[in-house]
Formats: C-alpha cells, sequence, structure tokens
C-alpha cells in the first residue's frame, strides 16, 4: 500500500483496551460473533483493502481481517 500509515500493534496498549487481535477468529471475547471483522465494521475505512484507517486508533492501520470489542455492523 502507498499509505504511510503504520499498522496497529494487536499487543499495544490500546489495541489490548479494546480486545483488538488482526485475525477476528483468534478473539477470545464474549462479543465476538463469528463473521465479525475490520472489513464489514461501519468504522473501517479501509474499504476492500487489506489494512486500513479506524477512528478509533488514530493513525493506525487495522487489519481487514481484525476485529475489537468496539465492532459495529455495517449498513
Ligand atoms: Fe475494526 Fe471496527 Fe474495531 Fe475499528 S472499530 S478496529 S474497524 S472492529
Amino acid at each position: 500500500a502507498t499509505d504511510a500509515m503504520a499498522q496497529l500493534d494487536e499487543n499495544g496498549p490500546q489495541a489490548m483496551g479494546l480486545g483488538y487481535k488482526h485475525d477476528a477468529t483468534t478473539v477470545d471475547n464474549a462479543r465476538y460473533k463469528s463473521g465479525q471483522q475490520c472489513s464489514n465494521c461501519v468504522l473501517f475505512q479501509g474499504g476492500s483493502s487489506e489494512w486500513g484507517g479506524c477512528p478509533l486508533f488514530t493513525g493506525k492501520q487495522v487489519k481487514a481481517t481484525g476485529w475489537c470489542s468496539a465492532y459495529s455492523a455495517a449498513g
């Protein structure tokens, strides 16, 4: 990607605070439901890209296959 934004560190405090993982299927969280991932979350700004911005993680990119506890279904 030409976007210079850094990828979010899933082991960093921001990510851990919201239970974020790059691979949604590895999430262990009561809120998680199968099929949910950043690419179908209303907050994902990456369109069809593998990585994209999320307003909850300013200046970082989250992965299309990722998930966090603030997930909100698009549409
Ligand atoms: Fe991904 Fe949505 Fe969480 Fe942002 S709010 S990290 S797009 S699941």
